[in-house]
């Protein structure tokens, strides 16, 4: 008998090779059905989550292959090949051709596919690779494979909410110390280095972004950090987010408060307020994403602040930090049960201030599961 710890280990494994092969076929099953005769994949989330391999983006071609038909290829330089056989994909035997410094790789990839009339390329292939493939494939039509592969990475297993509810404890657990962090005198820079600290400290493989917007600053919803000097009255909009070890990501938003910042930005608050947890307690499958920025967008409209909500109430999350569903205003597409996603409303008064509240959440089988657990309330800092 192995060891427990090993025998876990095992287990573990296979669990993940068992999910990559069902992927797999589900992703040349969609790709069948989407007029795709392959789909390119070179390093990134799409590969990480199709092949289980963190690659490092370089300019020498790594490329997984899968075919509409047939079995899935890995072309990778040989250099790389050693960690590439120690992916998930490697270990659980899938074929590697592994190229030379002095092969075209590109040829190589289009001898794997012959007669194909489209491929889908995955997003984030760089520009140079795309048309070293293009001229490679003169015949072969490309497109995005995101219309393939969105709509599998949208819906996470069971596994991957696992991942997300460990990256929302992370987050969390940064958040709870930030209030100890804030203090007049110190800048946002200052401050942002010691977030980025706890992130990693927290868990996190990679700091993803920081940002510690103060005062007027904060009416600029991706302001990351500066040098101005924090001040007795600011309300500071704190939204951070890193990548764990497995490649899921976090983000979590707190508006926090050094002292008193005012009625007229508490009114404000308490309003953002009861729009993020209205639009939490509307989530169930079947609502539309649309319908889910409704929610949140009527209560602030109401209180006369919808003019200051100036962007999307959120973004889908998982190996991405932005991936869809994105919850805007014209997306019909419907909820369903597994997806994650961001509720994230907030106002911005321009050479004023901004607030911002934003949880992870879960669609469940009939509400939301919500990832993050720190205190919607504004922070007041004393
Ligand atoms: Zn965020
Ligand atoms: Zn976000």
């Amino acid at each position: 008998m192995l060891p427990r710890r090993r025998a876990d280990q095992v287990r573990g494994y296979r669990d993940g090779v068992n999910e990559l092969t069902r992927r797999l076929r589900e992703a040349a099953t969609r790709a069948r059905a989407d007029g795709l005769d392959a789909i390119l994949v070179t390093p990134g989330p799409d590969l990480r989550y199709l092949a289980g391999y963190d690659a490092v983006p370089l300019e020498r071609l790594t490329c997984l292959v899968v075919p509409s038909e047939g079995e899935p290829v890995m072309v990778v330089p040989a250099l790389e090949r050693a960690a590439a056989a120690e992916s998930e994909a490697g270990r659980s035997g899938m074929p590697l051709r592994s190229w030379q410094e002095t092969e075209d790789p590109y040829a190589l990839v289009a001898a794997l596919l012959p007669g194909a009339e489209c491929v889908g390329l995955d997003e984030h292939m760089a520009a140079r690779q795309v048309l070293r493939l293009r001229d490679a494939m003169p015949g072969t039509r490309q497109m995005l494979a995101s219309r393939t592969l969105g709509p599998m990475r949208m819906v996470k297993s069971p596994a991957e909410i696992a991942s997300l509810m460990a990256a929302g404890a992370a987050i969390d657990r940064v958040h709870a110390a930030v209030a100890s962090i804030l203090s007049p005198g110190r800048t946002e820079r200052e401050v942002g280095r010691d977030i980025a600290d706890l992130i990693i400290a927290e868990g996190h493989a990679r700091v993803d972004f920081v940002i510690v917007a103060s005062g007027p600053n904060a009416a600029s919803p991706h302001h990351e950090v500066s040098d101005r000097v924090l001040a007795p009255g600011d309300s500071i909009v704190v939204d951070i987010g890193g990548t764990m070890p497995d490649g899921y990501c976090s983000d979590e938003t707190r508006t926090y408060a050094l002292g008193d910042p005012g009625a007229e930005f508490l009114a404000a608050y308490d309003v953002l307020q009861q729009a993020q947890a209205a639009a939490t307690a509307a989530v169930r499958p079947g609502v539309t994403c649309a319908s889910l920025d409704a929610t949140a967008r009527q209560i602030l409209h109401d209180a006369g602040l919808g003019e200051l909500f100036i962007h999307r109430l959120g973004h889908g999350i998982g190996l991405d930090t932005h991936e869809e569903p994105y919850l805007v205003e014209g997306n019909d597409l419907p909820l369903a049960a597994g997806m994650a996603f961001s509720i994230e409303p907030g106002f911005y008064l321009e050479g004023r201030f901004g607030a911002r509240i934003e949880d992870i959440v879960v669609c469940g089988e009939s509400a939301a599961e919500v990832v993050n657990h720190r205190p919607r309330e504004l922070v007041v800092v004393a």
